[in-house]
């Protein structure tokens, strides 16, 4: 029998900060609670039909049970610079500026490694998505924690980056519309934030899956369409929220070739490239009706203003996200995020993510996913209003 140790590099990551929640969760489940998890980020609509009839397509055809392309077939590149032509106005080459991955996930776990050596700074929003700080720390890289702050509208500071600190920093990550803060940036953060790169030498990578989840006409922006973007980053997207397509993971990086040279060069020595079915069926959810998408807003709408006015009502403190499928909600005094999680779960069974499991700096809210039916997310307004806080 070998004994079997875990790299320090597994070994020291941070505590899984939801274990406590999904724990009473499960205990609520066994008590026969009718629970309501609002905790999901992972839409719960169906792929539209005519993106799987294409999948069913592309099965048949044998030239796709071959080893793809590494960095993706030209035809689904095609479609994703014709996409980002038509929806952000920004002209990309689909041979250079445009790179398949297995999911965004994929791409921003693996591009730390393509351009952090030990020691060097990773700059990370907080509270954030967990992988761009894991991303880094596989790499060896030390991830500096920028606080998203009500007070700024949820957008990094980058005054408050201290010059020593940036000196050392090889990447920085962003992403709006924010998960989980729901926050939107405008071109001036942009530019700020390509400025900032270009005098402190430092890559820009802006994760943006949620740019078509959004209410109101209030149309979010892709962050290379701000002159000098591709001059210092990339923006990752996903078909995954977009086209309820989580589960088949295709996703992509755009913008400066060489950055994404890098990142396919990790990519040719740990993967090897996308199913091409897969993308078939990618080019089919760019390229074919986008009714569906429409169909999705409204949907998401109607349940936000649900969920809001129902947390209005009961005395919450909130603002009506203006994109994602997220709402971030202040606790109320008295409470931790921790503290009001469980008494919401254990009271009423409704299940919500605690800010802090994305970073210190989400302490005091928690998040609320609009991932389930119109007439559940009224139901667990009902049961707050009778349970208090
Ligand atoms: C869902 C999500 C992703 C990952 O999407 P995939 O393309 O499915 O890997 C990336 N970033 C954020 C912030 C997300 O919420």
């Amino acid at each position: 029998m070998v004994r079997v140790e875990k790299a320090s590099r597994i070994k020291d990551l941070p505590p899984y900060l939801f274990a406590a929640i999904d724990k009473m969760k499960a205990e609520q489940v066994a008590k026969g609670v009718d629970i309501i998890d609002l905790s999901i980020g992972d839409p719960d609509m169906p792929t539209p039909p005519n993106i799987i009839a294409r999948m069913k397509k592309g099965i048949e055809d044998q030239k796709n049970h071959q080893y793809p392309s590494y960095e993706g077939m030209i035809e689904f590149r095609e479609s994703v610079a014709n996409w980002y032509q038509k929806r952000f106005n920004v002209d990309l080459d689909p041979g250079e500026e445009v790179l398949s991955l297995i999911g965004s996930k994929e791409g921003i776990a693996h591009i730390s490694l393509a351009f952090v050596n030990s020691g060097d700074i990773v700059l990370v929003p907080d509270p954030a998505y967990p992988v761009y700080s894991i991303g880094a720390k596989f790499a060896g890289g030390e991830p500096y924690f920028m606080p998203l702050l009500k007070e700024n509208r949820f957008l990094v500071d980058l005054k408050k980056i201290p010059d020593d600190v940036a000196k050392r920093a090889k990447l920085l990550f962003v992403n709006y519309p924010n998960n989980p803060t729901a926050a939107v940036a405008d071109r001036e953060f942009f530019a700020e934030l390509i400025e900032f790169a270009g005098k402190h030498n430092i890559i820009i990578c802006h994760d943006a899956p949620y740019t078509e989840m959004y209410y109101d006409d209030n149309i979010p922006i892709s962050f290379l369409e701000i002159e000098g973007a591709k001059e210092v980053g990339i923006e990752f997207h996903s078909l995954s929220k977009t086209y309820n397509m989580t589960g088949w993971r295709i996703g992509f990086a755009v913008g400066n070739s060489t950055v994404l040279d890098g990142l396919g060069q990790i990519k040719t020595n740990v993967d090897s490239g996308l199913f091409q079915a897969i993308q078939e069926a990618g080019v089919e959810a760019l390229e074919g009706d986008q009714s569906s998408v429409e169909e999705m807003r409204r949907i998401y709408q109607r349940r936000r203003d649900t969920l809001v006015t129902g947390l209005l009502e009961i005395g919450l403190k909130v603002e009506s996200p203006k994109a994602t499928f997220y709402v971030w909600v202040e606790v109320p005094k008295g409470y931790t995020s921790a503290a009001f999680s469980a008494h919401i779960l254990n009271k009423a069974g409704i299940v919500t993510t605690p800010g802090n499991g994305f970073g210190e700096a989400g302490e005091g809210y928690i998040r609320m996913a609009l991932t389930m039916p119109e007439h559940r997310i009224a139901e667990a307004m009902e049961r707050l209003k009778k349970t208090g806080f």
